[in-house]
C-alpha cells in the first residue's frame, strides 16, 4: 500500500487550463486544505485572500476546512484551479465518513473518528498532525489521514506523529502561513522547520490497529471470534473499548484491574488524558497509548472477553455503556452482566469541593484554549 505511485485515499491531480497562473498538483492524499495553503503560496498570497475570492460568502478557515463543500462550490475552485472536480472532492473528509456512517453529511458537533480543530476564529488548538520525517524528504503537505482519530504513526518511517510545533508547542496552522514563506514546512507562529523536530518510534500495536482499521476501507472484513467484523462494527467495537478503558483509568478498582489484565493490558499503566477531553481531541500519544490498548483487548477474542467479566465479577457500569448499546459482537454481554447492574446504586450527590484532580484537568484544558 505504500509503494510509490500507491494511494490510499486519493490519487492526486495536476491542473489543466487553470485561471490562476500557478497552481501546484494536488498530492496523492492530500487534504484540501493542506493544497489550498500551497496554492495561496504559489501566487504569493495568504490563504484567507485566495479563499475570499474564489468563495467571498465563505468564511471559510473559520469552520473546518476539510469536512466538505458543495458540488458548487467546488466547481467554482476547480474552474480557477484547473484541478478536476471529483479529485477536489476526494481530498476532503466526506468520502470516507460516507463510508464509515452511511450519512451524507457531518454532525455539527464531533464526528467520530475525526479529529477536532477546535477552533476559534482562524486559530485552532490541535486536531492536524505530521510525520517530521516525511516533510523532511518530500514536499510539506498535510494527509487525509492526518485528520484521522486512528491514525497515531507514520506507516512508512515507523515514527509517531506530532500535532505541535516542537520548538514553541503551537498547534499546528498552516492557514496562518503568509509570504513571504513558499511551503508548509515551518511553524506559523515562531518559523521552526518541522522537519528537525525529534521523533520517536511508534508502538507497535497502535500501528497495527492503525493498519487494520485502514485495511477495511478496501479489503475484507477482520475476524472477531466467529464474527466477521465489517468497517463500523470495527469502529464501534473499538470505540467501545476505548470507553472502558478510559472509565478504567479514572476509576482504578481490584475486580477492573483482574479482567484487564486478562485482557493483556496494564491498568496501573492507564492514566486519564491530561485534559479529560473527547478522543477526538487528543494528542497522538494519547490516542496511541489507547488504541494499542484496544489492539491487545481484540487480539484476546470475545469469548475470553466474556468469560473474564463474569470470573472477575466485573461491575456492570464499567462494561455496560450509560447511553447506547454495546457492539454486536458482545451483545451477549449485557445479558451475562445484567442481574448485576439491578443491584448497583447510583452514587449520591455531595456538595464537596471538586477534588485536586478534577481541577488540575479544568486548568490544562483552559491551557490547551490559550495555546491557540
Ligand atoms: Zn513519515
Ligand atoms: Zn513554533
Amino acid at each position: 500500500m505504500d509503494a510509490p505511485n500507491q494511494y490510499r485515499w486519493q490519487a492526486g491531480a495536476s491542473p489543466v487550463n487553470a485561471v490562476w497562473p500557478l497552481v501546484p498538483p494536488l498530492l496523492q492524499d492530500e487534504l484540501i486544505s493542506s493544497w489550498l495553503v500551497r496554492c495561496a503560496l504559489a501566487q504569493g498570497c495568504g490563504p484567507l485572500t485566495l479563499t475570499g475570492e474564489v468563495w467571498p460568502e465563505l468564511r471559510f478557515w473559520c469552520t473546518d476546512p476539510d469536512r466538505c463543500l458543495s458540488p458548487v462550490q467546488i466547481g467554482e475552485l476547480s474552474r480557477l484551479s484547473g484541478i478536476p472536480a471529483d479529485a477536489l472532492q476526494a481530498s476532503t473528509l466526506l468520502p470516507l465518513h460516507q463510508v464509515m456512517t452511511g450519512d451524507a453529511g457531518f454532525p455539527k458537533s464531533i464526528a467520530p473518528w475525526f479529529l477536532c480543530l477546535g477552533i476559534r476564529n482562524r486559530r485552532r488548538s490541535g486536531g492536524l498532525q505530521y510525520c517530521p520525517k516525511c516533510f523532511e524528504q518530500k514536499t510539506p503537505h498535510y494527509l487525509i489521514e492526518d485528520r484521522l482519530a486512528w491514525h497515531t504513526a507514520c506507516p512508512v518511517h515507523q515514527v509517531s506523529l506530532l500535532d505541535h510545533c516542537e520548538c514553541c508547542h503551537a498547534p499546528l496552522c498552516p492557514q496562518m502561513i503568509t509570504p513571504p514563506d513558499e511551503t508548509l514546512g515551518r511553524c506559523h507562529r515562531c518559523g521552526y522547520e518541522l522537519h528537525l523536530a525529534p521523533t520517536q518510534t511508534a508502538s507497535a500495536d497502535a500501528l497495527s490497529f492503525q493498519n487494520a482499521t485502514d485495511g477495511l476501507f478496501s479489503g475484507p472484513p477482520i475476524r472477531y471470534g466467529d464474527r466477521r467484523l465489517l468497517l463500523t462494527e470495527w469502529l464501534s467495537l473499538s470505540r467501545w473499548m476505548i470507553g472502558i478503558l478510559r472509565t478504567a483509568a479514572r476509576e482504578r478498582s481490584p475486580c477492573s484491574k483482574g479482567f484487564f489484565l486478562e485482557m493483556g493490558v496494564n491498568v496501573d499503566g492507564l492514566y486519564p488524558p491530561e485534559t479529560g477531553l473527547p478522543f477526538e481531541y487528543l494528542a497522538p500519544d494519547d490516542r496511541a497509548t489507547l488504541l494499542s490498548n484496544v489492539w491487545c483487548m481484540l487480539r484476546v477474542g470475545p469469548d475470553r472477553l466474556i468469560d473474564a467479566a463474569q470470573r472477575e465479577c466485573t461491575r456492570p457500569s464499567l462494561l455496560l455503556p450509560r447511553a447506547g448499546r454495546l457492539p454486536a459482537s458482545l451483545a451477549v454481554l449485557a445479558t451475562v452482566l445484567r442481574s448485576k447492574r439491578h443491584r448497583s446504586c447510583s452514587r449520591p450527590q455531595t456538595d464537596n469541593p471538586r477534588s485536586t484532580k478534577s481541577v488540575l484537568m479544568r486548568w490544562r484544558r483552559l491551557l490547551r484554549k490559550f495555546q491557540r
